[in-house]
């Protein structure tokens, strides 16, 4: 009899859990991988066979770009037809964003790619490396009737498994540094793996995976706080080549009703630019029109983000802006479930 076990790659784009401190400063930076797996011998104990790749130049998270989402789903598409799983070591700063824009890109996805990092580094004594580590491996190992249990982007942080375009991260010291407000976990390590079956995401099986590359980086952010100044919000209105804005607003989709922001915003939607509603709050969902305040934004066409989390929001922009939809059927795209990222 062959080889039975599970194929999983394993790709180390940086992050926290493979630094080690500078002699001098003190701080931590990235190091190279074969340090990394020596420090877990474990890995071998598992029931899989594990593969491995790695960024030729480990980032911290926070130089996390487009440029290397792409890299990462060209690493999955070019080994997809032979393993069964991936395991995506990032950094935690910006692994939600990463994840969430994995999650778009690969459409039909059908096998797990299971981010995870740590906050401790791996040659630390109290570190939660090879925890997370040795359970998202586990995770992506994962079958049911020879078929890989789980068929979407996900994150693995401290015993919980979650959606990835659904987290945030919540905690920059606490080892629980992620949260899932607007989704239900998908798996709990505890003694045992319990997986929460009716919450996984059930992509159709029939269909071939697609790997879209084409994302457009003509957007902005803005938050809104009380006294945002409208010299400023029109400089960014004004920017060349802008396509698309994320709008964090307050509570249920709610800002202020001035006369000089709505004008703002509705002389943007008329240049095409496309405008998406996004709650502050990190659970909850944009209701447009449920408040006076957010009539207004509903009525001159601004695009309800619904729950979605900012870290989702911008890459689907991202994605969806790359697929040149035009105007009506863009903002139908956008209010639609794509991935399981809004409820
Ligand atoms: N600054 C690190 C990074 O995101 C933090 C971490 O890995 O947790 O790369």
């Amino acid at each position: 009899m062959g080889n039975t076990k599970p194929n999983i790659l394993l790709i180390y784009t940086g992050g926290t859990i493979g630094m080690v401190k500078d002699f001098k400063t003190g701080a931590l930076r990235a190091f190279d991988f074969k340090n990394l797996l020596k420090r877990i011998p474990e890995l071998n104990l598992l029931d899989c066979n594990i593969d491995t790749v790695s960024f030729k130049e480990p980032i911290d998270s926070s130089n996390m770009n487009p440029k290397y989402w792409i890299q990462i789903a060209e690493l999955i598409e070019k080994n997809y037809g032979n393993n069964d799983g991936f395991v995506v070591l990032h950094g935690s700063d910006t692994m939600s964003y990463t994840a969430s824009a994995l999650s778009f890109m690969l459409e039909n996805l059908a096998k797990p790619v299971v981010f995870t990092g740590s906050q401790l580094p791996i040659g630390d004594l109290r570190t939660d490396a090879k925890e997370n580590l040795i359970t998202a491996v586990q995770v992506a190992s994962l079958q049911y009737r020879k078929k890989p249990a789980i068929k979407e982007v996900c994150l693995y942080f401290e015993y919980k498994l979650y959606r990835a375009n659904r987290t945030t991260k919540i905690n920059a010291e606490h080892f629980e540094a992620f949260a899932s407000l607007n989704y239900p976990d998908l798996a709990e390590s505890g003694v045992h793996l319990k997986v929460n079956k009716e919450y996984l995401f059930k992509p159709n099986l029939k269909k071939k995976l697609v790997v879209h590359k084409n994302l457009d980086k003509n957007i902005a952010l803005i938050k809104l706080f009380p006294g945002i100044s409208e010299t400023v919000l029109q400089s960014v209105f004004n920017t060349p080549n802008l396509k698309g804005v994320i709008l964090e607003t307050y509570g249920a989709g709610n800002c202020t009703t001035e006369t000089w922001f709505i004008n703002l915003l509705k002389t943007a939607i008329k240049k095409g630019i496309h405008i998406i509603n996004v709650t502050q709050c990190s659970g909850g969902s944009v209701i447009m029109g449920h408040y006076e305040t957010s009539n207004q934004l509903k009525k001159i066409g601004v695009i309800s983000g619904k729950d979605i989390t900012t870290e989702a929001a911008i890459p689907k922009l991202m994605y969806l802006l790359g697929e040149n939809i035009s105007g009506k059927a863009f903002k139908i795209s956008y209010e639609t479930d794509l991935r399981g990222e809004i409820s």
